[in-house]
C-alpha cells in the first residue's frame, strides 16, 4: 500500500531509495472509525466541529482509558497506513514549487505518523468517541494521551524541573 513508483511524482519532486521498513516495533492499540474512506473527501486537518469518529480499543486496552474521561481534549497519534514514505522533496499544490518533507503535515514522510489534538465526546466500552480527526477509515490507532495544557504529571517533580533561573 505505501511505496510509489517514480513516476507518480509530481514536478520537482524527490525520493530516495529506501531499504524496506521495518515497522514492527510498533503496536497498534486499535482502529479508527471514520467517515472517511477516500482520501479527497478526508479533511486536511481535523476540525472541532467535524464529525464524531471512534478510536476503537484492542479489549486488552480497555482498561488503559481509566481517567482519560477527565481531559475535554486529547492527544491522538495514528498510523497513516496508506502513505509512500520515500520522499524528501514534496510540491503539494502540483505546481512543481517544493518544500522539504519535514517543513509539511503531509501524510508522505518516512514514519507516518498522525497527530491531532480532538475533542472527548464520551467513552463506551472501550471505544473512544471524539470530534477533529482527519484519517481514512481502519487507520491504525498507535496511542491517545491527555491533551498537554491540561495535564499535570501525576508523578513527583523531578530534580532540575523547578523554576528555570
Ligand atoms: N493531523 C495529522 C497531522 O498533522 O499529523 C494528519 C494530517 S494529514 C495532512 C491528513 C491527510 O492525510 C488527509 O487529508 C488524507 O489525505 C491523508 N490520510 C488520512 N488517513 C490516511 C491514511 N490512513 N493513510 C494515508 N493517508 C491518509
Amino acid at each position: 500500500a505505501s511505496e510509489s513508483a517514480a513516476t507518480d511524482l509530481r514536478r520537482n519532486e524527490r525520493a530516495v531509495k529506501l531499504p524496506p521498513a521495518s515497522d514492527a516495533a510498533l503496536r497498534f492499540i486499535g482502529v479508527i472509525r471514520t467517515p472517511w474512506v477516500h482520501r479527497d473527501a478526508c479533511p486536511r486537518q481535523g476540525r472541532p466541529d467535524g464529525p464524531e469518529c471512534r478510536l476503537v480499543l484492542d479489549p486488552v486496552w480497555h482498561d488503559a482509558l481509566q481517567g482519560l474521561e477527565e481531559y475535554p481534549m486529547i492527544e491522538v497519534l495514528y498510523w497513516l497506513d496508506r502513505s509512500r514514505r520515500d520522499l524528501v522533496l514534496q510540491s503539494p499544490k502540483s505546481d512543481g514549487r517544493t518544500v522539504g518533507t519535514f517543513a509539511l503535515r503531509s501524510p508522505v514522510r518516512p514514519n507516518p505518523i498522525g497527530t491531532s489534538l480532538v475533542r472527548l465526546v464520551r467513552i463506551e466500552n472501550g471505544t473512544v468517541v471524539v470530534r477533529g480527526l482527519d484519517c481514512l477509515d481502519g487507520t491504525p490507532l498507535v496511542d491517545i494521551k491527555p491533551d498537554r495544557c491540561a495535564f499535570s504529571p501525576k508523578a513527583p517533580p523531578k530534580s532540575g524541573e523547578g523554576e528555570a533561573p
